[in-house]
């Protein structure tokens, strides 16, 4: 095997779709493993199938891969020695490995396409096959009785598989096929160990086949675990929600904790933490220890760690992040400042109570704006309880009487004075203000609310709501 030497992984997307959680799960395990040996990590795209492959998908896969701080020491955009790095740029390379199966007598033109040819006893099946149009036929193919290859993989253990139909190295329309190209690179490229998807576990006795006819050593083989729904049900695809990675970013999540979630899927830390810092991930990764069961998308566990990830941020770096998610949203102007008093209080609330950035509007915009909508739930479940818009004018005497809304003590009192008037208790009156100042049913504690406000802001909002 031809372990020896620096590890060399690489990711190998085909940009025939938008970037999902597979590929950005198959990616990041390559790259661990890479940083984990000190090895190189190589970007590759597959990109020879002219009918499917688009730039925008390319441009995503470098959006994301750079997003998620997966970097690549080889690929496009960094060089390396054993580019081009895209395989629609490389068919001079497989055009030579191709001669060299000619020559040893692998290869047979069929229909335009040129084959490859296993070794092993020929003989003719009937085979039952459809048409288009749903009609039934018959017809007869060859068969071959290969020798099983053995594939050590280390995840999966040794799986041994037997080849029985030759198959296409070259398409008649003259493009290279998958099982061509990504053998020839990888034998090209230096590729130490191939980490991919389960899914290519069947390609795998193909490429081994490929390896030995061109007299090549094959790379240690990795086949990570698939990634199904939450339910179980089948695998994540990519019109499930959830499973593309620019999702992701559009919604604000730190890419942190996307990556430290990305980790978990299909790999158990050894010391029982889920949330570690990259750096610990890097030193622990190793192959073995890899999952052989199935991983299972959990969005809730995602928007967990994104919550958890929030709020251990230092505070200047979260200011940064939720002023532009603000700013987006059109809450605050192109000028507003994280060294601003009155905005440094409000994130400081913010960030405590925050479930992901992608909520920052709906949670804050009463303190930027006296158009905060009001939510019809809450008046709802309020008015169940009682008048929410008569405790609020209840109230406005004493708070009136409040020298500003900087003191917690005044503030109770005041409440606790206006209860005992109408026979009521304090706690009828915390909702209902609530609600009438932010148009809301839970948030930041009230006092600190308050506080921001100001009185003239309160006594306004609390004057106004009806
Ligand atoms: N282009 C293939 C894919 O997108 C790469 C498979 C491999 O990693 O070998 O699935």
């Amino acid at each position: 095997m031809s372990n020896l030497g620096p590890v060399r992984t690489r990711f190998a997307p085909s940009p025939t779709g938008f970037f999902h959680i597979g590929g950005a799960r198959t990616a990041l395990f390559n790259w661990l493993y890479s940083r984990h040996t000190g090895g190189k990590f190589i970007l590759r795209i597959e990109d020879t199938d002219k009918a499917r492959n688009s730039e925008e998908f390319l441009r995503v896969i470098y959006d994301s891969l750079k997003w998620l701080g997966i970097d690549w020491d080889e690929g496009p955009g960094m060089g390396g020695g054993h580019g081009p790095y895209r395989q629609s740029e490389r068919n001079d390379v497989y055009r030579l490995y191709l001669e060299k199966l000619r020559t040893t007598g692998r290869t047979y033109e069929k229909d335009g396409a040129i084959w490859f040819r296993l070794n092993g006893e020929r003989h003719t099946v009937h085979e039952k096959y459809k048409e288009d149009d749903g009609t039934e036929h018959d017809r007869i193919v060859e068969r071959v009785k290969a020798a099983p290859v053995l594939i050590h993989d280390l995840i999966r253990g040794d799986v041994s598989r037997a080849e029985d139909r030759d198959f296409v190295l070259v398409r008649a329309n003259g493009e290279p096929g998958f099982h061509l190209v990504n053998v020839v690179d990888d034998i090209a490229m230096r590729i130490t160990h191939v980490i991919r998807g389960e899914d290519h576990l069947s390609n795998t006795s193909k490429h081994i086949e490929l390896y030995n006819a061109l007299g090549e050593p094959p790379p240690v083989f990795a086949h990570i675990p698939l990634i199904l729904k939450a339910d179980g049900k089948g695998k994540m695809s990519k019109r499930d929600r959830g499973a593309l990675i620019e999702e992701y970013q559009a919604r604000h999540f730190l890419p942190e904790a996307v990556r430290n979630f990305l980790c978990l899927l299909g790999w158990t830390p050894g010391d029982g933490r889920e949330i570690l810092p990259i750096a610990d991930v890097i030193t622990q990764f190793e192959l073995h220890d890899v999952h052989q069961a199935n991983a299972r998308f959990d969005e809730r566990k995602m928007a967990f760690f994104n919550q958890q990830y929030l709020r251990a941020m230092p505070a200047p770096a979260f200011a940064q992040k939720a002023l532009s998610a603000l700013h987006q949203a059109g809450l605050v102007d192109a000028n507003a400042s994280t060294d601003d008093a009155h905005i440094q209080s409000i994130l400081i609330l913010l960030q405590e109570k925050l479930p992901s950035l992608e909520n920052i509007a709906d949670m804050s915009t009463y303190f930027f704006t006296e158009e905060y909508p009001y939510s019809p739930n809450v008046r709802e479940t309020l008015t169940k309880k009682g008048d929410p818009v008569a405790r609020v004018r209840q109230l406005l005497p004493a708070f009136t009487q409040l020298a500003s809304m900087d003191d917690a003590t005044a503030i109770d009192a005041a409440i606790t004075t206006t209860a005992t008037a109408f026979a009521a208790k304090p706690s009828e009156y915390f909702a209902p203000l609530r609600y009438a100042i932010s148009g809301l049913g839970s948030g930041p504690h009230l006092h600190d609310i308050l506080r921001i406000l100001g009185k003239e802001r309160t006594l306004i909002r609390m004057d106004r709501f009806q």
